[in-house]
């Protein structure tokens, strides 16, 4: 029997904010621990919550770009648990009125396009962080950061639309590149601002209801979601063919053996016991809120990449790696702006600065060659002042120096050597000193070209334009009159 699996996925990403959610607090990463709390967010008594509307915006800006209703009216509420991380005993989150609902996202084009459901988007606060390690007492004791408590996130849960493992890392790589590209979270996987738990079953393939899932927490890269997926659904399929049951719990992925482990079952799962949260009024988002929130989006990847595309002749490659950040397609815009072939500056961004970047480990942002400074370089190669190879070299010294290319080309005379007469003459010098290889040529032997090209290119420092060399050459061979 063949097996189809089914997933969804539940993503938590914090919101960029200044502050945290329900309090004044630096919502910072990195800081000694400890350092950014304060009565609300260690859950004293007494303290009131006060909701950040930053982190509101912030969370209707990534419901809307997920092409979610948001509704009007959304509701606070305590979910109920005890640990140590979670002073309050009970996580302000959202419950049966979330935020938005009903959003889309679709993975592939054409034929071969698959649209993922969005449940849900709704907004909640993180706990603090136990650190079990890097104590001297670490064997005996654990210890709570609670600066990251408080700081705001959302969680967005998919539809079981998802039927591999490649997909949901993909919806996952997608859903993160939309919420850096709007610039409400900042993407970092390892410091915990992104966060995925993957559920997942399996049943025939064809078969109308869904199987018994298990959901495996806190995957935090796109490799371990997929990896974890992999072993989940092998593990159930072996379960299923030899006649037994998928138990419904929570599984965690370990990395080290690339399996996954049981944590929790059903019956030791959490009631929640969730209510409405009685310090906070229902969160209001009215349209005139609403407008102003989408008016202030900057424009989508999708848009971004079909404009993009059409206006400058892209094909669906380039325009797709163009645009897989806000930064790269500002900077091919700028580089276009300041009057770089569109053509030329995308294969140079492709190429020579997606090459330095990765060496020198920059981030396009900070691309130590800007994109005006770029569109200089390929002005001077679109005119034949400078060749190909030459240019490349140029941008090597832009990009480890800082300086503009007319001043390097200009210091290092790097200029081409473009003038009729002056390439002429070297040609001429050229069939003089090797009339041996001229007699070659003329005796039927093409390869002695190559090797007189060669030598005129040698003449020149390799600074002559070369096509204009081959072109003059080739008349000086030709038979006279
Ligand atoms: P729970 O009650 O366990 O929280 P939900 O129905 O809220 O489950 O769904 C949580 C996530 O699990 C969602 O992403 C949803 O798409 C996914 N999901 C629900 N049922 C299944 C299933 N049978 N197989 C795979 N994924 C599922
Ligand atoms: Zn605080
Ligand atoms: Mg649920």
């Amino acid at each position: 029997m063949s097996f189809e699996a089914v997933i969804g996925l539940e993503i938590h990403a914090h919101l960029r904010t200044a502050s945290k959610i329900f309090c004044g607090c630096s919502a910072s990463f990195g800081a000694p621990p400890n350092t950014q709390v304060c009565p609300v967010c260690l859950g004293l008594p007494g303290a009131l919550p006060v909701l950040n509307r930053a982190a509101v915006d912030a969370a209707v800006q990534a419901a809307l770009a997920l092409s979610c209703s948001v509704h009007e009216t959304s509701v606070f509420a305590r979910k109920n648990y005890f640990y140590p991380d979670l002073p309050k005993g009970y996580q302000i989150s959202q419950y049966e009125r979330p935020l938005a609902t009903g959003g889309v996202v679709e993975l592939g084009a054409g034929a071969a396009a698959r649209r993922i459901g969005i449940t849900r988007v709704h907004l909640e606060e993180d706990a603090g962080k136990s650190l079990h390690a890097g104590f001297a007492d670490s064997d005996r004791k654990t210890y709570v950061d609670y600066n990251r408590s408080g700081v705001p996130l959302i969680e967005i849960v998919t539809e079981p639309d998802l039927r591999s493992p490649a997909d949901a890392a993909e919806l996952f790589a997608r859903l993160r590149a939309i919420l850096v590209w709007l610039g409400v979270n900042d993407g970092n996987m390892e410091e915990g601002s992104l966060r995925c738990d993957a559920n997942v079953s399996v049943r025939p393939a064809g078969a109308p209801a869904l199987g018994t899932k298990t959901e495996v927490k806190n995957l935090n890269s796109f490799r371990f979601l997929q990896k974890a997926l992999e072993h989940e659904i092998a593990r159930q399929i072996e379960l299923v063919s030899a006649g037994r049951r998928v138990v419904q719990e929570t599984r965690l992925f370990d990395a080290a053996s690339g399996r996954t482990i049981s944590m929790r079952s059903k019956e030791e799962a959490h009631d929640y016991r969730y209510f409405p949260e009685p310090d906070l009024p229902p969160l209001v988002v009215d349209a005139a809120r609403l407008e102003r929130i989408r008016e202030a989006m900057p424009e989508l990847p999708d848009a971004r990449r079909a404009r993009l595309a059409e206006r400058y002749a892209l094909s669906e490659h380039d325009a797709a790696q163009l645009t897989q950040s806000r930064a790269a397609a500002d900077y091919f815009e700028e580089a276009i702006a300041a009057g770089a072939p569109a053509k030329l500056a995308g294969h140079w961004m492709m190429g020579e600065l997606a090459r330095a970047l990765k060496e020198a480990g920059d981030d396009i942002a900070a691309s130590r060659v800007g994109a005006r400074a770029l569109a200089e370089l390929l002005a001077l190669l679109d005119a034949g002042t400078i060749s190909g190879s030459m240019a490349k070299t140029v941008f090597a010294t832009m990009y480890a120096s800082g300086r503009p290319a007319g001043e390097i080309v200009a210091a290092e005379g790097l200029a081409q050597i473009d003038d009729e007469r002056q390439i002429v003459a070297l040609v001429a010098e050229a069939l003089a000193l090797h009339a041996d290889a001229v007699a070659q040529y003329r005796g039927g032997k093409a390869g002695a070209f190559g090797f007189l090209v060669g030598q005129v290119m040698k003449a020149a420092r390799g600074k002559a334009n070369p096509a204009r060399v081959n072109a003059l050459l080739r008349k000086a061979l030709e038979p006279g009159p």
